[in-house]
């Protein structure tokens, strides 16, 4: 038994524990990154799907982060998890260099290049999970389906209530007979048009995601950068538009950003109805529409749950008729 390694400074703490919450964990990267936007490049970038999701994900509820990062990593990095309630009890701390990534966008600002991809300590990551209270949400956010698997095979269903995955090309390409057997356990499957593209074969991504349902998962997500989302579970289906922005800094982080505000919103209400999605995919959009307007997670550092709220209802002005 661990006690939850939780800042006692943080500032949304005291809104959290809402009565329904429900235990949340991630596995995925906590990265340096190097990115480059036609606004500017920036070296040493907080980073990692597994970073912004838990940062997103902890403005709704509390939650376990499980990760390893190199003896490179900046306490200063540290820092920005600790201001939010993540439990750090699962983020090891290992010989060599932490995950590294680097990209570029250039006139497309909704994909990004990938110029380099070092895995490090990633490589020789075997979490060993033991936490307090079990987690009843789960996200494997972007990384090695290898490790996805070793995580989803320590938790034990039916306390593991939802399973959420993301993935990305670079694993679509290397490891996709693992991919497909994580595909087979899970509720749900968070990708971009361009992942679901290449993981089926097929460009229309209504057939598309009732493709990637037959592989598993009752509930697929389809980002679609500036052009939104679409949501299918079970028969039924859902559009909706990102949040208009003039200016988009760096893209980098929204997905995974998306993913914390929508799974953090569904294990803070606990609710896992159709209705509830829809606005758990809200939620998701608008904490992604701040990460995008600054590198990292900084954006994300300077507002507070309100913040996001007072954008939703504002949102939902734009799309009523
Ligand atoms: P996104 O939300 O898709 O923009 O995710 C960006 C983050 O994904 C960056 O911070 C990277 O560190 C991380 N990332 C990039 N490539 C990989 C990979 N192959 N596996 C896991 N994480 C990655």
């Amino acid at each position: 038994m661990q006690p939850a390694n939780f800042a006692s400074s943080s500032k949304n703490l005291a809104m959290l524990q809402p009565e329904n919450s429900q235990p949340l964990a991630v596995i995925g990267t906590v990265a340096i990154d190097a990115v480059e936007t036609p606004f500017g490049k920036k070296d040493k970038v907080f980073g990692g799907s597994a970073a912004y999701f838990s940062y997103a994900a902890s403005f709704f509820t509390p939650v376990s982060l499980v990760a390893v990062v190199g003896s490179d990593f900046p306490d200063e990095y540290k820092g920005v998890l600790q201001e939010h309630p993540i439990d750090l009890s699962h983020l090891e701390v290992r010989a060599g260099k932490t995950f590294s990534w680097q990209g570029s966008y250039e006139s497309d600002m909704n994909s990004a290049k990938t110029l380099r991809t070092d895995l490090n300590v990633l490589l020789e990551f075997n979490p060993q999970l033991r936490f307090a209270k079990a987690p009843e949400f789960l996200f494997l956010a972007n990384v090695d389906p290898v490790l996805q698997m070793q995580v989803i095979d320590q938790l034990e269903r039916p306390k593991l209530k939802f399973v959420a995955c993301d993935t990305m090309n670079f694993w679509i390409g290397s490891k996709r007979p693992d991919l497909l057997k994580v595909l087979a356990k899970i509720d749900c499957l968070v990708l971009n048009d361009g992942e679901a593209r290449e993981l089926t074969g097929d460009f229309n991504l209504i057939r598309a995601a009732r493709k990637i349902q037959e592989f598993g998962p009752g509930t697929v997500v389809i980002k679609k950068g500036e052009h939104g989302v679409l949501l299918f579970s079970g028969s039924r289906f859902f559009a909706l538009p990102a949040y208009p922005l003039e200016s988009v800094f760096d893209p980098t982080g929204a997905g995974d950003t998306f993913a914390g505000g929508m799974v953090g919103y569904l294990a803070k209400t606990g609710d896992l109805s159709f209705e509830n999605l829809k606005r758990a995919v809200s939620y998701g959009t608008m904490t992604a529409s701040f990460t995008v307007e600054d590198f990292g997670l900084e954006a994300l550092r300077r507002i507070q749950l309100p913040d996001i709220e007072s954008r939703l209802t504002e949102f939902k002005k734009i799309c009523s008729f």
